[in-house]
């Protein structure tokens, strides 16, 4: 595939919030070490809630699809990350516009607009044991790879590794700040659940793509 439409946009949207919601009870487990215990149903909640909203849009675009989501984090998702999720797709609306048919390009100047702005609305940096840990390497993956396909395989291995190297850290943003030195020794949620989105897209597309080789 060489380039994506609104339609696999979807389903790859799909794939992510089934994704998130079998990984709910986790995300609540991690939360609950480091914040307050809802990071979890939040995510969870907000996909679900983009995912029905995507479905009875009438023939969107891909950046319909984004502003949508990004409506979706903000409304549904509450707290800091649905600040932070809703900028991540608020901010890749505009480098999306007009397009319909997505290549590997437009969707890395979505992903690094998208980051761009949560760094600057959370001003969070990798190191800081929060999803701008697990989101940052992912971008640049992504952008370091030749094609969708190991975009994808690459972005999901960066991020899972962002998300496993917060385990170690102190936080210095988000609820996690407070608990000092106790927060070493839990993975930060918010990357957990990047990590989870970048694997989720990546399986769906190994998927798609061994289903249309079957095909020919
Ligand atoms: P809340 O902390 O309001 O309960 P959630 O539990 O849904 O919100 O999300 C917590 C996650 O949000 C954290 O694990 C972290 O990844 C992310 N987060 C919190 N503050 C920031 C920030 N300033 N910058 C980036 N990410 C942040
Ligand atoms: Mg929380």
């Amino acid at each position: 595939m060489m380039t994506v439409e609104a339609t696999q946009l979807a389903a790859m949207m799909e794939a992510i919030a089934r994704r998130v919601s079998s990984k709910r009870a986790l995300l609540n487990r991690l939360d609950a070490a480091l914040g307050d215990g809802d990071h979890g149903t939040n995510v969870s909640a907000a996909f679900a809630a983009a995912l029905e909203e995507i479905a009875a849009l009438d023939q969107p675009s891909p950046s319909d699809l984004w502003l949508t989501a990004a409506k979706a984090m903000m409304n549904r998702m509450g707290g800091a990350s649905g600040a932070l999720f809703g900028t991540l797709f608020f901010k890749g609306v505009a480098p999306l516009r007009g397009k319909d048919r997505l290549n590997k390009s437009d969707l890395e100047a979505a992903l690094q607009a998208g980051l761009l702005g949560v760094k600057d609305r959370g001003q969070a940096e990798v190191g800081d044991k929060t999803m701008v840990d697990a989101l940052e390497p992912a971008v640049i993956a992504f952008a370091s790879a030749e094609d969708f396909a190991a975009g994808w395989g690459r972005a999901a291995a960066a991020a899972r590794r962002g998300a496993v190297s917060t385990k170690a850290l102190v936080a210095r943003q988000g609820r996690a700040k407070y608990l000092g030195e106790r927060a070493s020794g839990h993975c930060d949620p918010g990357a957990t659940t990047v990590a989870l989105i970048f694997e989720a897209i990546d399986d769906w597309w190994k998927e798609a793509r061994n289903l249309s080789s079957h095909k020919l």
